[in-house]
């Protein structure tokens, strides 16, 4: 049995992980600092005796005293905030928790000597002018502007993982996470597949942001936590950056007619402006992920959304009659 950290356990992608790192029977402690995340998505495994909940900011450095007495095996520095929304409405404290809590949780990985995993994002990318995106391509972003402290800041985190792998010797992987979704996003958490389902379920408007010809390449969480998985348990993939997504591409409005569609929703599909900087398009070459991880996503949009509306369609209800 292993000691596995994962930060930012209580938001949507780190607590399917620790679900299923609980579930292989690893001792798991989560650390959140609940900005984003809700203790409720860890309702699961709040009760299991290999789980603990540690509530703190991994941008202070006296939250890694906890760990001072124990051993440590791998690390998933997972905690950030992932929605442009929520990114946007504290800027400084996503530059902080993806430069300074990347390097506190490095530091862990060095005293410990255990294996360490960044969630890095397709967004180091920005608005790409190579299609698709190999991990070689180097990006073109903005400074300037209202991804910045998401885009730069993801960037710089890769930089200290590049630094403690080739300096301090950390076993670093460095994950691109390409846009992944599942029932386990909030309805109000702003990206475009929790506000389209919530919208069609609803009777709301479809907001398409632009005229929708943006694309987007969407990964069903499953697919991503196994990505995730296989990445740290790859030894070959020490020191690489490996992009983790689905390679199928969509333009937003083919999401916002299938969405539709998968609900039987009346809902209109309006046009709204489109944000500042939005990429417009995104598609991972997941080769590399092929070749060292023996991985690729399995689930297809069709099945995802299914299954993601499904979940929302009751988790509305028990809202309505709650
Ligand atoms: P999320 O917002 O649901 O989860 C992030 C979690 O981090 C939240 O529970 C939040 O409370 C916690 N957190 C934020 N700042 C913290 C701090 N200072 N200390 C402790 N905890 C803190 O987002 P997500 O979709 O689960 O994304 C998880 C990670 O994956 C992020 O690093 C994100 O950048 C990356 N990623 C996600 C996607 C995606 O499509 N979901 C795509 C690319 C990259
Ligand atoms: N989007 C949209 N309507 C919405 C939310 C998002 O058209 O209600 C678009 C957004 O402009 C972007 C794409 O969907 O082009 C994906 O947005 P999201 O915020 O999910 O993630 P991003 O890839 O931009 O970080």
């Amino acid at each position: 049995m292993k000691h596995i950290v994962v930060t930012g356990a209580a938001g949507f992608l780190g607590s399917h992980l620790v679900q299923s790192l609980i579930g292989q029977g690893h001792q798991v402690t989560g650390i959140d600092n609940l900005s984003t995340g809700m203790i409720r998505n860890l309702a699961e495994v709040m009760e299991n005796p290999h789980f603990v909940f540690h509530e703190a900011d991994v941008t202070l450095p006296d939250t890694m005293d906890f760990f001072v007495d124990q051993q440590v095996h791998e690390i998933y520095h997972l905690a950030s905030p992932a929605s442009p929304k929520f990114y946007q409405a504290d800027a400084i404290g996503t530059i902080w928790v993806n430069t300074r809590g990347t390097y506190h949780m490095l530091e862990l990985a060095r005293v410990k000597g255990a294996k360490f995993l960044y969630s890095s994002t397709s967004e180091a990318y920005g608005d790409p002018e190579i299609h698709p995106q190999p991990e070689s391509y180097r990006g073109n972003v903005n400074t300037w502007g209202p991804r910045a402290c998401y885009d730069e800041a993801k960037r710089l985190g890769e930089v200290f993982c590049y630094e403690y792998y080739t300096k301090q010797r950390v076993s670093v992987k460095v994950a691109r996470i390409f846009n992944t979704y599942s029932s386990g996003l909030r309805n109000d958490d702003g990206r475009v597949i929790s506000n389209f389902v919530t919208q069609a379920l609803t009777g709301q408007d479809i907001t398409v942001y632009g005229d929708g010809s943006q694309t987007r390449s969407f990964c069903y969480v499953d697919d991503n936590i196994r990505g995730l998985q296989a990445f740290m348990a790859e030894d070959r993939a020490d020191g690489e950056i490996i992009n983790i997504g689905n390679p199928t591409e969509y333009t937003i409005l083919e999401v916002a007619h299938l969405v539709k569609q998968l609900t039987q929703s009346d809902s209109r599909v309006v046009f709204l402006p489109l944000p500042e900087d939005d990429p417009k398009v995104r598609r991972p070459v997941i080769d590399k992920a092929r070749e060292i991880l023996n991985w690729e996503p399995e689930i297809g949009l069709e099945e995802g959304l299914k299954r993601t509306i499904e979940h929302y369609r009751s988790m509305l209800q028990v809202q309505e009659t709650g």
